[in-house]
């Protein structure tokens, strides 16, 4: 079965495997971030809507789950902000009625928590993990580039509620950006935000492994993560976010060329990925999956770049 809204399990440097739901399938979210590994965001809005037949998603989810996968999360994620799509919280229910062996994850930016409809969804996930990258909103217009009406106070509000309410369940995720988010007045400011999440699990420093949508955004230093943990650590537990977790997976036997090109573009349509990773998530050999990315490249239906972990794929 072709899929369009469930893609993986892919490697993830914060959740291991998983399966990813991704609702929207373009680039809407709320925000437009520099760091973005989806390119850039084609329709900003905090407009919440149906996007896909929850039918459909269903239909897809059950073919992929039919053999019981091995997985760590099934996680809502993707090209766009998972929290527009309107139904969510219902589609949440389905899996943990139909599927209770599954842990569920939401990978959000957090900007609608704010919203009582909006949090209806972490009834049914075991984890959330919102995006809090701006100590202000000078550093929110830099890093985040939000939809009209979205601050650093309100996206706060929405995370501070999320935590009372579900304690246990909600872990941040703080991206660094150097020369934006990083001196000790942000980062005193963070731990000030952070106090106030009553009932917070954990918060994740994250910082650039992929190519995002801006150059000029470049990996934090080894330095400015110790001082994050340094500060924030006596609040919270706090990990840095580290190389992807592997587990061994037997090869793909018999791969039939035609479908393991969709698969692989699937794939590069949402994120770019080395040969390394490509092969973990399509369980081939990393040299086939160097081949068949350096063929799509010769077509023109991938671009390639260089950075520090390797030579990083992407659809065109
Ligand atoms: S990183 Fe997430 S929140 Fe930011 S633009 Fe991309 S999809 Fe939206």
């Amino acid at each position: 079965m072709h899929k369009h809204y469930v893609f993986g399990p892919v490697a993830s440097r914060r959740l291991g495997i998983s399966l990813g739901v991704d609702p929207i399938r373009q680039k809407c979210c709320t925000l437009d971030c520099v760091y973005c590994e989806a390119g850039k965001t084609v329709e900003l809005t905090c407009q919440r809507r149906n996007f896909a037949p929850l039918e459909m998603i269903q239909a897809e989810l059950a073919d992929a789950l039919k053999e019981a996968p091995r997985l760590d999360y099934i996680t809502f994620s993707g090209t766009g902000e998972p929290t527009l799509y309107l139904p969510l919280a219902e589609l949440a229910q389905w899996i943990k009625t139909n599927y209770p062996a599954y842990k569920i994850c939401l990978l959000t930016n957090g900007t609608l928590l704010h919203d009582p409809e909006v949090r209806k969804v972490l009834e049914f996930v075991d984890l959330a993990m919102p995006n809090f990258d701006a100590s202000n909103d000078e550093e929110l217009a830099i890093i985040n580039r939000p939809a009209a009406g979205i601050t650093v106070e309100s996206i706060a509000d929405g995370i501070r509620s999320a935590c009372r309410e579900y304690p246990g369940k909600i872990a941040l995720e703080l991206f660094i950006v150097p020369g934006v988010n990083d001196d000790q007045t942000s980062i005193s400011r963070f731990a000030g935000y952070i106090k106030s999440f009553a009932g917070l699990r954990s918060v994740q420093l994250n910082t650039l492994d992929r190519p995002g949508v801006e150059e000029w955004v470049k990996p934090a230093p080894a330095e400015t993560i110790r001082k994050f943990i340094a500060a924030l650590e006596s609040i919270v537990p706090v990990e840095a976010v580290g190389r992807y977790r592997f587990r061994s997976y037997a090869l793909r036997e018999d791969v039939v060329l035609q479908e393991l090109d969709h698969d692989l573009l699937e794939l590069l349509r949402r994120r770019s990925a080395t040969a390394e990773d490509i092969a973990l998530t399509l369980k081939i050999s990393p040299e086939k999956a160097r081949e068949r990315a350096e063929e799509l490249l010769k077509g023109g239906m991938l671009c390639a770049e260089k950075m520090e972990r390797g030579i990083f794929y992407s659809a065109v």
